[in-house]
């Protein structure tokens, strides 16, 4: 199963962080009509998980989208990192980010994915928000080490149905592929850019499942600017060392040019499902089930009210694993 999505953001990005240059919002508009234009050709409907202030900012993207046949998820309200957010921080971004997007196309939204896959061990109540705001489907979890966190402990990378606090959300994490024993991610973003087709095309055509995931700015050719130091920290509200700064520079730079044609290229050899189609024809039953604890519930299970809030550790286990096939 492979599975087609894209994070749709930057006109709010280029607006928050630039203060809105006609040319790039130029740039955006015509990838935006020129990726449309393929999957129609392709006759294919992707995920595209939106900011919820893009609702707001630019309706008629969003609309443009819905009505083109794609499925509208949800990708957080002004694209803070659920990381670096509380719990009731988190709850009530993605309630505003969901009605925005809901009232926007008249319908329910189920799907979501936070921005940098910013759900992790350090957030398992993530899941518990998200089932609380009627999201069913999630594509957070970047199941391998990374920069800004990733969530390692999940395991491997296929889907399975996360339980926090007995809220259960419908998991589709990243797909990685091993390299030399390294687990490594090869199917979307800067990933994408950087390795050669060669390489992504056996990985996809080599796998049961496959995660896709694309920002229009990944697939526009041009040289970003070194974000400044404050640019930096009031986007990714951490140090803008020059070593940070530098590392993302080259992040946005590196295979640019070449993205658009890999894109057509993969599109036109594999079928692609959006979320909501691969929900449906997902065998759950023979899926794993993870459930998520924090120190915080083991404290209060094994001595009686327990409340040390400093650390919180994940465990995760699997508690079920059914290999029957539901009629
Ligand atoms: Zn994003």
């Amino acid at each position: 199963m492979n599975i087609l999505t894209f994070d749709i953001e930057e006109w709010y990005i280029e607006r928050t962080l630039h203060g809105g240059r006609v040319e790039k919002y130029r740039q955006f508009d015509e990838m935006l009509d020129r990726l449309m234009a393929l999957l129609d050709e392709r006759g294919l409907s992707a995920t595209c998980f939106c900011l919820g202030k893009l609702a707001e900012e630019r309706p008629d993207v969003v609309r443009r989208l819905h009505e083109a046949g794609h499925e509208i998820g949800c990708h957080s309200n002004i694209h803070t990192w659920l990381n670096k957010l509380s719990r009731e921080e988190a709850l009530a971004d993605t309630r505003v980010a969901v009605d925005a997007l809901e009232q926007c196309i008249g319908q329910k939204v189920k799907s979501y994915r936070a921005p940098a896959f910013s759900v992790g061990e350090s957030n398992p109540w993530a899941f518990e928000v998200l089932a609380e705001c009627g999201i069913e489907r999630d594509a957070s979890v970047f199941p391998a080490s990374r920069d800004f966190g990733g969530f390692a402990s999940y395991g491997t990378s296929e889907p399975a149905v996360v339980t926090y606090n007995g809220r259960s959300v419908k998991e589709f994490p990243v797909s990685t592929v091993s390299v030399f024993g390294r687990q490594m991610v090869c199917t979307g973003g800067g990933y994408f850019r950087l390795f050669p087709w060669w390489f992504i095309r056996s990985a996809v055509a080599g796998s049961d499942y496959t995660m896709c995931y694309f920002h229009l700015a990944d697939l526009i050719q041009e040289d970003h600017t070194m974000l400044s130091r404050e640019e930096y920290e009031h986007y990714f509200k951490e140090k803008g060392t020059l070593l940070n700064r530098t590392k993302r520079y080259i992040k946005s730079n590196l295979g640019t040019s070449g993205a658009f044609s890999k894109l057509q290229r993969l599109l036109a050899e594999q079928r692609f499902e959006n979320l909501e189609t691969a929900d449906r024809q997902m065998d759950w039953q023979a899926k794993k089930r993870i459930t998520l604890h924090s120190s915080l519930d083991m404290n209060n299970n094994q001595m009686g009210g327990g409340n040390d809030l400093r650390v919180i550790v994940v465990t995760v286990a699997i508690t079920e694993r059914a290999y029957t096939r539901c009629a």
